[in-house]
């Protein structure tokens, strides 16, 4: 028996010939995550059950399963376990989940607060910072993990404004673009060897010696950068298809082709490959459209083109309006992503989702905040837009979109939380939960101060 408690009165999500079969009770696993977890999920919550209670009428419901990942997995199970795998085998069981941000130990620290994140040298009784006594040894970041063991091969993060978000730029509206991040390959993907170790040592000889490469310096760390035509064929794939079942209206390849040709280039390769043998009929490559179409895009057709990663980021700030669809390797997204929702406005209003074939877990982007946890303070907003994506996945639109209607009409009253109100003229300050019970108040479209 697992130690989570399956709900009662609730059925599990399917999946058939490539689509989710969604009953209209599905249970759904969820966390709410370390340090201000709880407060970020309280309001998600209330927003998500809202939205579905005022869309379907009770005719469709969540039936929410706690599982247990971070702080309460080492409460629930032994005091070392932070990702059990009763938790994996859950997500991969239910298909659709919803987690919050987990502490991720990065130091060379040996211990960790996981009610603090504060980073300790040796195990004492209770942290010194915060008197938690859930300290754990150091581990492996569990949002890898849990990517890793399910295959989430895709890190999906939509990135648009919301009116009246303080935010950099002078039209931010022009920004509205859907990140496709591939997640388990790449420079990023963890294949490292420290300089000065004897494993470092072998890489080095073998590939001076035999593959005659040459490095500049023998005291260098070593990265290696695998990125596969599988890999990138699934992600670039995967991003096609939303981008038509969307009806946006281009895909973009971003990479680093012009100096790294066998794996940057080989993704736009390949992505151009799966692009014109899979979606023939439904693609215009930016060359086609030059060449055959006189500049002009054929009715019901998307544009597949390529860009240079650098020149993406000035583009993304100097024309905006020309990305849709994003598809791109993993360092490069990473970096991207983080730039574009900077652009309107910050991750405390920038969602994700980690997607694989037939498994998808959506999550906050940002991470525990732990200076503000249990101060019911922080904005929910990533997390609650995670779950609308949740939704739209799902194929509940009408509740996504009623989300979305309480939350820019939240916003456009000014009624906001803390990290927008400091930079807001005339903005009300509001809780965590209070900024939750506003957006369900303000779903029909009407502004109401909360
Ligand atoms: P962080 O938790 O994202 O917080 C950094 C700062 O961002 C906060 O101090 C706060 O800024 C702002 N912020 C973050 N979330 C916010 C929210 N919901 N509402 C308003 N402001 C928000 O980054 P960190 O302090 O570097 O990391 C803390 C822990 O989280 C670490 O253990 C890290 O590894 C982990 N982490 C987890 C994930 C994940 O689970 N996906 C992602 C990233 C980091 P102000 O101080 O200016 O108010």
């Amino acid at each position: 028996m697992p130690k989570y408690q399956v709900p009662s009165g609730g059925a599990k999500v399917g999946y058939q010939n490539g689509k989710l079969t969604v009953p209209d009770n599905p249970i759904i696993p969820f966390f709410p995550g370390d340090g201000t977890g709880l407060d970020l999920w309280k309001a998600t919550k209330i927003v998500l059950d809202g939205a579905v209670e005022k869309a379907y009428k009770g005719k469709r419901k969540i039936a929410w399963m706690e599982v247990y990942a971070g702080l309460t997995a080492l409460k629930n199970y032994d005091k070392d376990t932070v990702l059990p795998d009763e938790t994996v085998a859950a997500f991969k069981e239910y298909r659709v989940g919803l987690k919050g941000p987990l502490t991720t130990p990065a130091g060379s620290f040996k211990f960790v607060c996981l009610d603090c994140a504060a980073e300790l040298m040796d195990r004492p009784a209770k942290c010194p910072k915060c008197q938690s006594e859930w300290i754990t040894p150091r581990f492996r970041s569990v949002n890898v993990g849990l990517r890793q063991k399910l295959d989430l091969y895709a890190c999906v993060r939509p990135v648009r404004w919301f009116k009246g978000v303080p935010c950099p730029v002078k039209h931010p509206e022009k920004l509205d673009i859907v990140i496709f991040r591939e997640n388990t390959e790449d420079i990023y993907a963890g294949i490292e060897f420290q300089q000065g170790t004897p494993e470092n040592k072998k890489v080095y000889d073998f590939l001076t010696n035999e593959m005659k490469v040459k490095i500049p310096f023998p005291d260098s760390g070593i990265g290696i950068k695998p990125i596969s035509k599988t890999g990138s064929q699934r992600l670039i794939r995967m991003a096609i298809a939303y981008a038509l079942s969307h009806h946006k209206p281009s895909v973009t390849i971003v990479h680093k082709g012009n100096i790294q040709k066998f794996t940057e280039g080989a993704f736009r390769d390949w992505g151009y490959e799966v692009a014109k043998t899979e979606f023939r009929d439904r693609i215009v490559t930016e060359a086609e459209l030059w060449d055959q179409h006189d500049g002009k895009m054929p009715a019901g057709k998307i544009l597949i083109k390529d860009r240079i990663a650098d020149q993406t980021f000035q583009q993304l700030l100097l024309r905006p309006d020309e990305y849709s669809v994003i598809a791109t390797p993993n360092l490069n997204g990473d970096y991207l992503s983080d730039a574009a929702v900077a652009q309107v406005g910050g991750l405390g209003i920038g969602p994700g989702a980690n997607i694989g074939d037939g498994v998808a877990i959506f999550e906050a982007t940002h991470g525990t905040a732990p200076k503000y946890t249990n101060k019911d303070m922080v904005n929910p907003g990533s997390l609650i837009l995670s779950g609308v994506m949740m939704l739209e996945h799902m194929g509940w639109q009408e509740a996504a979109d009623l989300i979305v209607k309480g939350l820019e009409a939240t916003i456009a009253a000014k009624t906001v939380t803390y990290d927008f109100e400091r930079q807001m003229e005339g903005a009300k300050k509001l809780k965590c939960s209070e900024f939750g019970q506003a957006i369900v108040k303000n779903m029909d479209g009407t502004t109401v101060a909360a």
